[in-house]
């Protein structure tokens, strides 16, 4: 069993730091010297986990191979890991309360009062540490979601507390924070920083290692001032400086040592600093890039990026290794109308229709996708925007006006896209759709073949409809052909019109599985295609 050792990183003076990038590229970082590494989120809502969360609140649902939904940090952490996390790398006080309530019912407690201490903390306490045991990682690295002082994370904190006891050596805290700038004054500010440290001491925890996160390059004497105020090493407080891309963030922790510091802090052996080619790669293609494609995601929550987090990363991605800058205009599918709807998309290269539920702005994406099909423009339609190409083509194709989803209208007259029927006697909407990641079979001579070049391949999926098979030869026999079908099932889980350049719909997510290191085969041929199509610039 290795010994695992156990890093926390927590955040103080405001949210939106960057605590998933911080602790994603030190994961990278020792990853890089040949550890197995992991990396867990602990979030302090009530919720059970994310799946039934609107995405304006904490953006994206990110799904796990094993069918958890999880916060969107996970995704993150695989696109700069390249390696799979699951239903036990994320964390959420609910199922924590969840788990105690369920043994307290069961009598597990043995006539005792079940307390936050030392109840809830061992629960917590036991959920960090079986990471590391069931896996049998060298690092687990554990962020705690929320900033410091919080009353939600305070259970966290004081379990992390705990651990630093039990762990001895094999425990360290990060504490990531944030230096403004106060452009009247022109001096960047520590203050907040020292504010946070102290309210960490009071919770009974000594950070080992400060990250500074800055609009403005901090010089030497600030580091060291907060270094003195804030009882750390001076060489333990490193700066975050805004960069243009997340994926920079790792080499500027590497430019200061951070991975070397936890592995002294650690009594580990430091050897040569690994070179991270492949990931420097990565950087180069993307600076270097000649041209540009300009791809329309359509969809309803474009107001807040964060919520198609994945899908705007693997589209990054993509572009990056077809040698292209990406230009993503988010387009909100509910202002689209036959009138406008070549105004707002006529300048696109390529066409994403997202994700989603519900019917607010889906009969935008009908008009999207009429023009895209009539106009050739290579377009992707990823889950609903797969069930939408599909109601699409119902109606203005196979002549099944008012053709729809089920999800939308439950008396419409054609329903091409339906529940099955496992679904339709589920009442609770907590993880019950189809989750995470199953088998579909690829028909040779189709683009999602081409792309993917396997005749099996594994994607996966969160949603609670389907494509009907009832209407499938229909389909077919108008030119949609069905070329991805789950081979348990005979689920359609693919799309296309062979008679356009790209048109394709996936009922999966391909956007869960594209990292850095391993773009999504999907994603590199829909761009592929964009960049063909497009006229010389
Ligand atoms: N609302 C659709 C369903 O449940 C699609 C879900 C999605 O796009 N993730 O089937």
């Amino acid at each position: 069993m290795a010994n695992t050792k156990y890093i926390f990183v927590t955040g103080g003076v405001i949210s939106s730091l960057g605590k998933g990038i911080i602790a994603a590229s030190l994961g990278k970082l020792l990853q890089a010297r040949g550890y197995k590494v992991t990396i867990q989120k602990l979030d302090p809502y009530i919720n059970v986990d994310p799946g039934t969360l609107n995405p304006y609140e904490h953006g994206e649902c990110y799904v796990t191979v094993d069918g958890h939904e999880a916060d969107l940090d996970l995704g993150h952490y695989e696109r700069f890991l390249n390696a799979p996390t699951h239903k036990d790398n994320n964390i959420t006080t609910g199922r924590i309360y969840q788990n105690v309530i369920n043994k307290e019912r069961r009598g597990d407690y043995l006539g005792k009062t079940v307390q936050i201490v030392p109840h809830i903390t061992d629960e917590i306490k036991c959920n960090i540490k079986q990471l590391g045991t069931k896996y049998d990682y060298d690092f687990v690295i554990t962020e705690i979601g929320g900033t410091v002082g919080d009353i939600e994370s305070l259970p966290y904190i004081e379990s992390v507390r705990q651990l630093r006891w039990e762990l001895g050596k094999n425990c360290l805290c990060v504490h990531l924070t944030y230096v403004p700038y106060i452009a009247a004054a022109q001096e960047v500010k520590t203050k907040p920083t020292q504010h946070s440290v102290k309210e960490l001491q009071s919770e009974g925890i000594q950070p080992d290692i400060l990250v500074l996160r800055t609009e403005h390059p901090l010089n030497k004497d600030i580091l060291r001032k907060v270094a003195l105020f804030c009882n750390v090493e001076p060489d333990a407080v490193v700066q975050s400086v805004d960069v243009s891309t997340i994926y920079e963030v790792p080499l500027m922790m590497q430019a200061q040592n951070m991975d070397e510091i936890v592995l002294r802090k650690l009594n580990m052996p430091i050897e040569d600093k690994p070179v991270m080619q492949n990931w420097r790669d990565f950087l180069d293609m993307k600076k270097n890039a000649t041209g540009t494609v300009r791809i329309g995601l359509v969809g309803k929550y474009v107001e807040l990026p964060d919520a198609y987090k994945s899908i705007n990363e693997s589209l990054l991605q993509a572009a990056t290794y077809n040698n292209r800058k990406l230009d993503l205009q988010f387009i909100q599918s509910e202002k689209l109308t036959d009138e406008n709807v070549e105004s707002f998309l006529s300048s696109m290269d390529g066409i994403v229709i997202a994700p989603g539920f519900g019917q607010r702005g889906i009969e935008g994406k009908f008009k999207a996708l009429k023009f895209a099909r009539e106009k050739d423009i290579p377009t992707l339609g990823i889950c609903l925007g797969m069930q939408c190409m599909v109601i699409e083509y119902a109606r203005n194709v196979l002549g099944l006006e008012d053709a729809n989803s089920t999800e939308m209208n439950p008396h419409t007259p054609f329903k091409v896209i339906d529940l099955m029927e496992e679904q339709k006697n589920i009442t609770n909407m907590g993880g019950t759709m189809r989750l995470g990641a199953y088998k579909c079979d690829l028909a040779k001579d189709s683009l999602v073949y081409k792309a993917y070049k396997q005749d099996q391949i594994e994607e996966r999926h969160r949603h609670r409809f389907e494509f009907n098979n009832d209407y499938k030869q229909d389909f077919e026999k108008h030119g949609m052909k069905s070329t991805g079908i789950n081979p348990d099932t005979g689920l359609v889980e693919v799309v296309e019109v062979p008679d356009k350049k790209w048109y394709l719909g996936v009922q999966f997510h391909p956007e869960y599985n594209s990292t850095v290191v391993s773009p999504n085969p999907l994603f590199l041929s829909f761009v592929k295609a964009v960049v063909d199509n497009k006229q010389p610039e």
